[in-house]
């Protein structure tokens, strides 16, 4: 953000405060709501580390200075009439004072999402009697196997099954994906990143 952007901010509505929405980059989390004045804003910028003003305090309060839990910029938009901020910034340890992620509730998580954390936890605790657990086993090298073999079934399927198959294979390529992403370290968040990073080179590039 350019001091001509700060500029065009629209300081005078809210006693020169604007309201921050602090979003977490990979998984777009609400983490908190902070308020920040000019000043705040280009501390934040100079700094790299989310500062805010503190109507408490009444003096700039840099998110994480007696916890240690910054928050790193990444990113600073206004919205579309300029009287409030959404920042982008990478949490360094839980972001609300209670201990949390974020100051907010979790929204529900969609069932990707819920089946990608079982995944993990399956691969963390390697219960008996789970396929899961067979597949973590067996390796990398044959839950790629099964991920190409999947894949090939679902290209077929496209072409000469009933939805009903088709989504029968798809399930069963996206479940192998998302262990496959597990046993190399990864999840869905991580593929998340990667599809919102192009989206936004779509956007940007035209
Ligand atoms: P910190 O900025 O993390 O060092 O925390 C310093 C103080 O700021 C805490 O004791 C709280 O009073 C306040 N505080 C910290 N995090 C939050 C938050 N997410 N929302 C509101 N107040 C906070
Ligand atoms: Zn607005
Ligand atoms: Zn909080
Ligand atoms: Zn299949």
């Amino acid at each position: 953000m350019s001091p001509e952007q700060v500029d065009a901010l629209d300081w005078s509505k809210q006693q020169g405060l604007l309201p921050v929405i602090v979003q977490d980059p990979r998984s777009l989390r609400v983490l908190m709501l902070g308020y920040m004045n000019r000043e705040a804003l280009l501390r934040t910028l100079e700094l790299g580390q989310v500062t805010f003003y503190s109507r408490s305090k009444q003096r700039l309060w840099t998110k994480g200075e007696s916890s240690g839990n910054v928050l790193q910029l990444c990113s600073i938009e206004a919205d579309c009439d300029c009287d409030t901020l959404l920042v982008q910034a990478l949490p360094q340890g839980p972001t609300c004072h209670l201990g949390t992620a974020s100051c907010f509730p979790a929204a529900p998580a969609s069932f990707v999402a819920r089946l990608d954390q079982l995944i993990e936890t399956r691969e963390r605790e390697r219960p008996a009697d789970s396929y899961t657990t067979r597949l973590f086993e067996r390796g990398l090298r044959r839950i790629a196997q099964k991920v190409g073999e999947e894949g090939v079934e679902t290209a077929l399927a496209a072409v000469v099954e009933e939805d009903e198959a088709l989504l029968g294979e798809a399930s069963d390529l996206l479940y192998h994906l998302l262990v496959l992403l597990r046993a190399r370290g990864l999840g869905l968040v991580d593929l998340q990143a990667c599809l919102a990073a192009r989206h936004e080179e779509v956007q940007t590039t035209g």
